[in-house]
């Protein structure tokens, strides 16, 4: 087992990870921006290096700042969390020269799944149902007009490198279709630095569904069940919960076998979500996260497993503790993504915490760096929290989020939690009947007004 990690990360997520450590006997070591010094990661933590100034690019991106703090800290392992070097096969190739472990898979997984198109080509190769589309890159205006009156129109343009939501442009006709492409590629550029685009059936009213995966690279892999993360807002997910309202259990038997046989013959090593979009009864691959997520928690909630415990275990060697016959789904799990940001217009509000009170009891679990007088800064993603709430049926979890959500207070900034009110309390949401413009939909029609 390892000695001692390094959290490349802040927020929420390097208390998640620290914790998870801490439970394991591993000593930490927290990393920070200038920005961050009173942040409850380099509180909590054995120790903390100071990487850089506010500016991401210049600290949590920053490699060799990072090698640097694990050779003065003498960490053997770094956990990247998620966004900043989470994905990044090159930080992994750097520490594994310097005998560092990346808490992550192999640099070759971290590449294929980070180029779409190679993604895409991969999980066709290893009998995961794709989106009808492209076979590679589109480039030429012609033969993207050639390929969509194939699959038929609508279509979505996407970035090769996308991420984030960023980079797609659907066309609705063969009119739209040069426009599209062009301000695709542009936008591309501009996001990724590279312009490579490739072409997609556009779906017009799918769930975001997701499998969670396990593999320890010795031939295991099993899957943990799925998310749905349909309700987003510009492709961002806001609300995610498990299992999904549209699944039963042998849909999620055989999507998850799919996804299990994959990872077993790719022989993956750690965590890995492999994401869907669902439409009348089918599963179309999108896109594949070589990391834990944002949303993990909730299937933490309905399998009691610790994902990142498991992470740290099979970074470490172990072979994998679980067989697929463990893994038994119980009760139902839904998180909601707090935001510092205005609950209808999403303006950002950084700035200071005048309270905070974090709802408790059964099944209640809030994941966040903040506190009382916190001052929430400018320079990174908005994340207050995260509430995730267990019950043993979808009805209990919904009565016991709505409650949990009343007892929610952070003064002083705008938060996301007047809209998380409003949607438990929605006749479509309680009816489990959302697709993945739903959100869109229900804000375009004063939903908040
Ligand atoms: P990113 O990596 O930027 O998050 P994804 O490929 O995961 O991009 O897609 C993000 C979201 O965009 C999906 O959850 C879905 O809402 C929408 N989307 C992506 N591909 C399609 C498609 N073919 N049809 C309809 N919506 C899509």
């Amino acid at each position: 087992m390892f000695d001692k990690i390094l959290i490349a990360n802040r927020g929420e997520i390097a208390l998640r990870v620290l914790r998870a450590a801490k439970e394991l006997g591993i000593a930490t070591v927290a990393v920070h921006s200038t920005a961050d010094a009173d942040a409850m990661h380099v509180r909590l933590a054995d120790e903390s290096v100071c990487i850089g100034p506010p500016v991401a690019r210049e600290s949590y991106l920053n490699m060799p700042a990072l090698i640097a703090a694990c050779e003065i800290t003498g960490a053997d392992a770094v956990h990247p969390g998620y966004g900043f070097l989470s994905e990044n096969a090159r930080f992994a190739d750097m520490l594994d020269a310097h005998n560092i472990t990346f808490i992550g898979p192999k640099a070759e997984h971290i590449r294929i799944m980070g180029d779409k198109i190679e993604a895409k080509r991969t999980a066709r190769r290893l009998g995961i149902p794709c989106v009808p589309g492209s076979d590679g890159g589109v480039t030429e205006d012609a033969e993207a007009l050639r390929i969509a009156r194939d699959i038929g129109f609508p279509v979505i343009i996407k970035a090769a490198a996308g991420g984030g939501g960023r980079g797609m442009k659907v066309a609705r006709s063969e009119d739209d279709i040069v426009v599209a492409l062009q301000t695709a590629r542009t936008e591309a550029k501009a996001a990724f630095g590279d312009d490579a685009v490739y072409i997609e059936k556009y779906l017009e009213k799918p769930r975001h569904i997701e499998i969670q995966v396990l593999g320890d690279g010795k031939g295991h892999a099993i899957h943990l069940g799925e998310r749905d993360c349909s309700l987003q807002r510009r492709h961002q997910k806001v609300w995610e919960e498990g299992p999904s309202p549209a699944l039963n259990a042998s849909m999620r038997a055989e999507i998850g076998d799919v996804c299990a046989k994959a990872m077993q013959e790719l022989q993956y090593i750690g965590a890995g979500t492999i994401e869907f979009l669902y439409e009348d009864g089918k599963f179309y691959f999108i896109e594949m996260n070589t990391r834990i997520q944002v949303e993990h928690p909730v299937t933490e909630m309905i399998t009691g497993i610790d994902l990142v415990n498991e992470q740290i275990r099979i970074a470490a060697g172990a072979e994998l503790s679980i067989k697929q016959s463990d893994i038994v789904l119980e009760g139902h799990a839904i998180e909601c993504r707090v935001n510092a940001e205005h609950p209808s217009t999403f303006r950002p509000s950084p700035g200071r915490i005048q309270s905070f009170h974090t709802p408790g009891g059964l099944g209640v679990r809030v994941d966040s760096a903040a506190y009382q007088g916190y001052v929430i800064p400018p320079h990174y993603d908005s994340l207050v929290g995260k509430l995730i709430v267990h019950g043993r049926t979808r009805n209990e979890c919904l009565m016991r989020l709505r409650r949990s959500l009343d007892e929610f207070v952070v003064d002083g900034i705008d938060t996301t939690l007047p809209l998380f009110r409003k949607l438990v309390r929605n006749q479509d949401i309680q009816n489990g009947q959302y697709d993945i413009h739903w959100l869109e939909k229900f804000l375009a029609a004063g939903g908040m007004d």
